[in-house]
């Protein structure tokens, strides 16, 4: 019966989700996961009368609202006291022992998030808001239902208030904000503006797709529940299946507080989340009732707040980029520097505003921070280090790579090289096309391009399949052999066959980064469908906006942009949606591979598709859902570690067996 089998569904994919999400030991692969989960979306839509909206299908989003409900929190949110040293937390331990004798800390995390109070009721989830004021919160509840760690159903059917942080962890920032660079749109500063970005979308489809996580630290009310300790609320939270930060531990005394505290400053840099601190909570619920609330802060907690992750360093010089859009950006050279366990050695400067609001030179001593912000930027001149050896920059008039005069529009904070044809544009425009998110051209990086176009060789994305025609004189350029010559014209006829969404992504129309690409390609079966279509109709797509339409439409409206594609189809480009007929059975149907090593009979692409249309799902890094790793020679840590976690895995020899077994059977 498929209604049986519906509810079966969800309560698997509830546990394959939390075995994945919050406790990071998944039992099956994404791809056996997302394949439940579309037998899920089928019989949701079959039985309509079946509807939950706590149904794991409902972790994609998709409501849209006009604006946020207001809500008044049941208890007041309250904020938290600040230490900043040891003096601070002594002088909190004085404080305490007036009013207790006995009692114990514990000491978490400070999550840098965004705070957030849920309910459930029967064991169900019911609303998300945000702190707001403390007083009232905005209604975010379909939001907060896409973060994916979250159980929407609990094994608890009475009323449950609990409180924690929600969050973009880093790996999942630094890829949203790379995607936001692909299409030139603004950064986000950091992961915690991120998050809240991702919060407050009205739209949860956009949420969904930020991959929201959280950590979950208070019960409200815990007397209600049981609890009689923060140590216990946390083990109540996790064992209900909410996901709770793992460095929680009790102390008797102030001064093992502070070495613990110490501890954790360093193990910072390894965490996959921000953190701006500890919190150090009287662990006992009836001591912490003794000690009550002031107007703003529990009297029994405190936060110690770590040193902003700021260090000094010296600008070396100034110097600007021009990127492929003709974007001009300032860039300091720094006296190296380690920060937060990284070497940096450049800052961004923005702009010729901020060059001068903060009055920066070269020569001068300055404060830098990479406060969970990918690109370090200088905070303030420590202008009394100043020697009389500094120099202003003088912001330049001209492209440093073309000579011809910059501009700055108007409401422009940037300037812009505007000559189409100056070779920083042209190098950065042929750099992306051969990218691996574009055309995946290997051994074309910028460095190759940049010699070859100084020797005028390269100075058009059609010259890249005009290469081929002049071996003789890229064989006579130093670092050229005739070995790596010949594996990059093959890299460049491969390439002619690559997928549409590859192709569209390599032309660099602006604000059309990889994920665009790949939406467009599922909706255009070539670059000649996608030149005729019309603003409105790229609109009604979803996640393309209408800047994006239109700017799709200008490209193709530009003539040169025509001929260029034109002239690349005459030269064999020939980039296709495809839509590859996957077998379902067989040794690598359904399972997931990564690929490691060189081999012999095969180009890592070519075998790579063909595990791919034997079923395999192909993924970069080895981990415990991996089924089999393929390896050739010269194979490293994926290949050790496939061996320490067990997989299976393949030489060149057992994989080719392997093909003639299926060639010969299909
Ligand atoms: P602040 O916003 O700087 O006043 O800090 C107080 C906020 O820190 C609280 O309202 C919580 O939202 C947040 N916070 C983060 N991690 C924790 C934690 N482990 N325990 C309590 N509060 C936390
Ligand atoms: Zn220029």
């Amino acid at each position: 019966m498929s209604k049986s089998r519906l509810i079966k569904l969800r309560k698997e994919l509830e546990r394959h989700g939390h075995l994945y999400y919050v406790l990071d030991q998944p039992e099956i692969s994404d791809f056996e996961y997302d394949k439940l989960l579309q037998e899920l979306i089928d019989l949701e839509d079959k039985f309509p009368d079946m509807a939950d909206p706590n149904s794991p299908t409902q972790k994609v989003g998709g409501i849209v609202l006009d604006e946020f409900k207001r809500v008044k929190h049941e208890s007041e949110m309250y904020s938290l006291n600040n230490a900043f040293s040891f003096e601070d937390l002594k002088a909190f331990d004085q404080r305490i022992k007036r009013s207790l004798t006995n009692y114990q800390y514990e000491v978490e995390y400070k999550i840098d998030g965004l705070a957030m109070s849920l309910l459930y009721e029967d064991g169900q989830f019911v609303q998300a808001v945000t702190r707001g004021d403390g007083v009232f919160g905005e209604d975010v509840s379909n939001n907060i239902k896409t973060v994916k760690s979250l159980p929407l159903k609990i094994d608890y059917p009475h009323k449950l208030e609990l409180r924690g942080e929600v969050i973009i962890n880093k790996d999942d920032f630094e890829k949203i904000n790379k995607l936001r660079a692909a299409n030139e749109e603004v950064l986000f500063a950091n992961a915690r503006n991120a998050a809240a970005g991702s919060v407050r979308q009205l739209d949860s489809k956009i949420a969904a797709k930020r991959n929201l996580d959280g950590f979950f630290y208070t019960v409200v009310d815990p007397e209600i529940h049981g609890i009689s300790s923060q140590q216990e609320a946390l083990g109540f939270l996790k064992k209900l299946g909410f996901k709770v930060e793992s460095h929680g531990k009790i102390f008797d005394d102030i001064e093992d507080v502070y070495k613990y505290i110490e501890e954790l400053e360093l193990k910072r840099s390894q965490l996959n989340y921000d953190i701006d601190g500890v919190v150090i909570k009287v662990n006992d619920l009836a001591a912490q009732n003794i000690l009550g609330f002031t107007s703003k802060f529990p009297r029994w907690a405190i936060a110690y707040k770590f040193a902003a992750q700021e260090v000094t360093s010296v600008i070396e010089d100034i110097f600007i980029t021009v990127g492929r859009t003709g974007k001009i950006t300032p860039n300091a050279k720094l006296t190296p520097v380690l920060i937060d366990g990284s070497t940096v050695s450049f800052a961004q400067l923005h702009n010729e505003d901020m060059i001068k609001e903060k009055d920066i030179r070269i020569n001068d001593h300055v404060i830098v921070r990479k406060a969970g912000d990918i690109i370090p930027e200088v905070v303030k001149v420590l202008f009394d280090k100043r020697d009389g050896s500094q120099k202003s920059y003088v912001f330049p008039n001209n492209c440093p790579v073309c000579d011809q005069e910059i501009v700055r529009l108007e409401n422009e904070a940037h300037h812009f090289c505007i000559n189409v044809d100056c070779p920083a544009r042209l190098i950065e425009t042929m750099a992306h096309f051969a990218s691996r998110d574009a055309m995946d051209i290997k051994g074309l990086g910028e460095q190759t391009i940049k010699t070859l176009y100084n020797e005028n060789i390269l100075s058009s994305l059609e010259d890249i399949y005009r290469l081929k025609t002049k071996e003789a004189q890229v064989l006579s350029l130093q670092g050229f052999k005739e070995k790596s010559f010949s594996n990059l014209i093959m890299a460049i006829e491969a390439s002619k066959d690559n997928d549409l969404s590859k192709f569209i992504n390599g032309l660099g129309i602006r604000l059309v980064g990889s994920r665009a690409s790949q939406i467009l390609s599922e909706h255009y079966d070539n670059i000649d469908a996608l030149s005729f279509a019309k603003v409105e109709e790229l609109q009604l797509i979803s996640d393309i906006g209408s800047i994006t339409a239109q700017s799709i439409v200008d490209f193709f409206k530009n003539p040169k942009n025509i001929e260029m594609i034109n002239n690349l189809k005459d030269l064999g480009v020939n980039p296709q949606a495809v839509k590859t007929e996957v077998l379902e059975e067989g040794y690598f149907a359904n399972k997931t591979v990564v690929v490691t090593g060189s081999f012999e009979n095969y180009d890592r692409k070519a075998l790579t598709s063909k595990l791919e249309t034997f079923g395999a799902k192909v993924t970069g890094s080895v981990s415990g859902k991996t089924d089999i790793v393929v390896y050739g020679e010269n194979a490293g840590s994926k290949y050790t570690k496939a061996i320490k976690l067990n997989v299976e895995v393949m030489n060149e020899e057992e994989f080719i067996k392997e093909v003639e077994n299926y060639e010969k059977n299909n």
